[in-house]
């Protein structure tokens, strides 16, 4: 049986998972941008090429972490958004750590009049901060991490930096695939990022842990006597 439309929503899509999606179902996934504080903020039409803000039920604005408003192509730290229906609690510029771009304003050849925003990087509380090749720190995207796992044969995986350094737990790997491969993937792509990687092990676990609502945060920064301010929130939709 073909579904007649696929939605991809709660994380970040993937041009892998695109893809895989289209050859299972032989639909192009839409992508879908929500958080559980403002329900849907953004959606992709039938272009597939960006996600129109729903400018008439929330107002959104890319900022940098100053909470200034960032240029039209690039990517700002954090999004501020106003609910404009939620009248028993008002959201005014209420913050999400979603690092996001919002696409210059042409029309889309849809004719819809909502501003697009393109990929959604994903959480900012999950970009690894590390030390950068030419000097100085580097906060490498989650995107990068998501690449450098998205092919492996593995059923689910989750990447924490701490002081030691980096783990991989992969659950579901091959039992003949190698856990140094996994390791060698990941180190390889934060170098190709301009980051000099700490240790990086991967470990085998039966399944990645979960959040009390049911998630497993791919990328997590335990590091320097807590985590990252942010995590813990749970959202209901991110997307690339
Ligand atoms: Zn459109």
């Amino acid at each position: 049986m073909q579904p007649g439309a696929v939605l991809s929503a709660s994380e970040v899509l993937t041009a892998e998972a695109r893809r895989d999606v289209e050859h299972a179902w032989n639909r192009r996934p839409f992508n879908v941008y929500a958080a559980t504080e403002t329900a849907g903020i953004a959606a992709e039409c039938g272009q597939h090429a960006g996600l129109h803000l729903f400018e008439d039920l929330v107002i959104t604005e890319v900022v940098d972490d100053e909470g200034r408003p960032f240029t039209p192509g690039e990517y700002g730290s954090r999004l501020l958004v106003t609910v404009l229906g939620s009248r028993t609690l008002p959201l005014i510029r209420y913050g999400l750590s979603d690092s996001v771009r919002m696409l210059p304003a042409p029309p889309c050849p849809c004719g819809r009049p909502f501003l697009r925003i393109g990929g959604v990087q994903g959480r900012a509380e999950e970009a690894l901060r590390l030390p950068a090749a030419r000097g100085g720190d580097i906060l490498v995207q989650p995107n990068v991490v998501h690449r450098a796992m998205e092919l492996l044969p593995l059923t689910g995986w989750q990447v924490v930096l701490d002081d030691s350094g980096i783990t991989v737990y992969v659950a579901g790997l091959a039992e003949l695939a190698d856990t140094g491969q996994v390791a060698r993937r990941l180190a390889d792509a934060l170098a190709l990022a301009g980051a000099v990687a700490p240790p990086v092990r991967a470990v085998r676990v039966p399944a990645v842990s979960r959040t009390a609502l049911g998630k497993a945060p791919l990328i997590r920064s335990v590091r320097g006597g807590g985590e990252h301010p942010g995590r813990g929130r749970d959202k209901a939709a991110d997307t690339d």
